[in-house]
């Protein structure tokens, strides 16, 4: 990441649902650490659309690589727009267009009680996936021909490009050697898919050998699904395409305690970033005011860390790990707070 000269400058989009719910939380908790750093809200939504038909203007995108050092994310997603076109312009098209390559998912269990593995610590569950986010199979290029015919035929290319692969890959190897990891483990399925993801062999083989003190691994993505459950104190980094990233980092959400603690980045070293809570608008509790903001707490967490404050970020996390260890949590985790009574207890905990 680029050191900013000037405070940094975060462009919010609290998006829809429990979104708004949610970063409202993650906010107060940005201004009580960090109140030097300034930010500019963006309605850009399921509203708006309906509104006018704006998902995410050029325009936008300008400012946001230009004026910003973070774009903070709600979520996205309204059973009125049953499309979803605007959650699809809005996420894929900053990912595409930002060329956000690294979909950065820390997995970490901050208290056993949440884990539903048997006998698994804190220390059992601890590393990062590095996600591809801007090929493989979710870049849309394929057709339907004969549709709605018996005969139809439904086709969706996988795109794996070399320049695409190896920067994946060299991230992920980058960070573990910044961050005193020694152990990556690629994940694909090439005993299957023998022309993509064989490039993914080669590179990651390639690239591995610029890493001497890193011990390299390979997993299926089958046979790393069970070992995510049963062993998942084996990983360190693990890195994989776009849709197995998305797929076993929602198994990584669950082993770390629920969706409601796993926090995110949509990374290009060097560019503005996009960081949201993986968990999704979910319509079925969205204006309830129970929604858990943990994820959108550590997701400032990682804005902090990524902008150069580390120390920030640890206290963040510490600060939910004591919460969850005193059970003051949202219902979805067995306890009573609201969205805001759940923010008030991480600030708590972050001044005792
Ligand atoms: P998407 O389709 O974008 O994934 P979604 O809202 O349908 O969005 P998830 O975000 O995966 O799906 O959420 C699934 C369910 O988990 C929600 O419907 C909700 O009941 C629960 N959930 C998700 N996030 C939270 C949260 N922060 N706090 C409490 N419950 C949550």
């Amino acid at each position: 990441m680029s050191t900013p000269t000037r405070p940094p400058n975060i462009a919010v989009l609290p998006g829809d649902g429990i979104g708004t719910e949610v970063l409202e939380q993650g906010l107060r908790v940005l201004g009580a650490i960090a109140p030097d750093v300034t930010t500019e809200h963006f309605d850009f939504g399921a509203e708006r659309y309906l509104r006018d038909g704006t998902t995410l203007p050029d325009s936008a995108l300008d400012r946001f690589r230009n004026e910003f050092d973070c774009i903070y994310l709600g979520a996205l997603g309204d059973p009125r727009v049953p499309s979803n076109v605007h959650a699809k312009d809005i996420l894929l098209g900053s990912r595409f267009k930002l060329d956000l390559y690294i979909n950065f998912r820390p997995v970490r269990l901050l208290d056993a009680r949440y884990c539903p593995l048997k006998d698994k610590r804190p220390e059992d569950v601890d590393f990062v996936v590095f996600r591809e986010n801007t090929e493989g199979l979710y870049t849309g290029i394929g057709g339907q021909f004969k549709r709605d015919t018996a005969d139809e035929i439904a086709i969706e290319q996988e795109i794996n490009t070399r320049k695409g692969v190896e920067r994946i890959i060299r991230a992920a190897f980058q960070w573990a050697h910044e961050n005193g990891k020694t152990r990556v483990c690629m994940s694909d399925k090439a005993n299957a898919m023998r022309h993509g993801h064989d490039l993914w062999q080669r590179v990651f083989r390639s690239v591995a050998n610029e890493y001497p003190g890193i011990k390299p691994s390979h997993l299926y993505v089958d046979v790393l699904t069970m070992r995510m459950v049963q062993t998942p104190e084996d990983f360190e980094v693990i890195v994989t395409n776009n849709l197995f990233g998305d797929i076993v980092t929602d198994l990584g959400a669950a082993i770390q305690g629920g969706i409601g603690l796993a926090a995110s980045g949509n990374l290009h070293p060097g560019k503005v970033g996009l960081y949201e809570p993986v968990h999704g608008s979910a319509p079925d509790i969205a204006g309830r005011g129970i929604a858990n903001p943990f994820a959108a707490i550590l997701t400032v967490g990682m804005m902090l860390g990524q902008l150069g404050r580390p120390a920030d970020e640890r206290r963040i996390g510490d600060a939910v790990g004591r919460c969850l260890i005193a059970g003051r949590v949202t219902r979805e985790l067995g306890g009573n707070l609201t969205s805001s009574e759940a923010g008030s207890a991480v600030l708590d905990a972050m001044s005792a």
